[in-house]
């Protein structure tokens, strides 16, 4: 996996009050779930550039990431630079990437990214937080993965799974992505956003599931005031 640059950080929104029980209990969370999953990480494959991961998260919004990395070897094979994808015809784009649904509005974002990377980056997607959440297509959620997964920088990525077992575990009340990220930037050490993150992300996956969580078995009940619960 690619790194470049480094990465500035966003910077943390102290509104949230978090105590100290709350940080040491996300810090045992964190170590328990370090433990269960080793391996946890980015699950999009198959890129070798900070672009090309933006471009396979745009295309696993409302699409699995399985599904995403069978179509992405042959897609970075064809379009090897951003100026490949700016100057592809749409319709080539929105065919090629079909597969993973929404296809019109992705195939538009990734131009509209490509064009502005091409035009105004020299063709290298920014490492810096603050301008790639301005960039097309380029939410938070994208801005924090690439900076953490990218750019070897420090990002709380939250997706549905961070969202929902963040919410069990009791890190924030909220449903907004954004307020979910303060929360979580108050609460776990900014040396650990990353990690903390691939591990919650894949905690909801494997365990602490939408339906039925596996409290039973899940690493860390005995932190969790949901246990049980859900
Ligand atoms: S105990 Fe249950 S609700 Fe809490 S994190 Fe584990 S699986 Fe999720």
């Amino acid at each position: 996996m690619a790194a470049a640059g480094r990465a500035a950080v966003p910077a943390a929104d102290t509104s949230v009050s978090v105590t100290d029980a709350t940080r040491a209990r996300a810090a045992k969370v964190l170590a328990a779930l370090r433990s269960a999953y080793p391996d946890a990480r980015c699950e999009l494959d198959h890129w070798s550039t900070p672009f090309e991961l933006a471009v396979a998260a745009i295309l696993s919004a409302q699409c699995t990431d399985e599904r995403v990395n069978s179509l992405t070897p042959e897609l970075f094979r064809k379009y090897r630079t951003p100026a490949d994808w700016a100057a592809a015809p749409r319709e080539e784009i929105e065919n090629d990437i079909r597969p993973t649904g929404f296809f019109r509005n992705k195939a538009r974002s990734i131009q509209k990214l490509a064009r502005v990377v091409v035009e105004q980056f020299e063709g290298r997607l920014p490492a810096d937080f603050d301008t790639l959440v301005e960039l097309p297509g380029i939410g938070r959620k994208t801005a924090n993965l690439l900076v953490a997964t990218a750019f070897g920088g420090q990002g709380i990525i939250v997706d549905t799974h961070c969202s929902r077992v963040s919410r069990r575990l009791g890190f924030t009340r909220h449903e907004d992505p954004e307020k979910i990220e303060t929360d979580l930037r108050e609460t776990v050490p900014r040396s650990d956003w990353t990690v903390f993150s691939h591990g919650m992300v894949i905690h909801g996956r494997r365990c602490c599931r939408a339906r039925k969580p596996d409290c039973a078995h899940c690493p860390v009940a005995a932190l969790c005031p949901s246990a049980g619960r859900v």
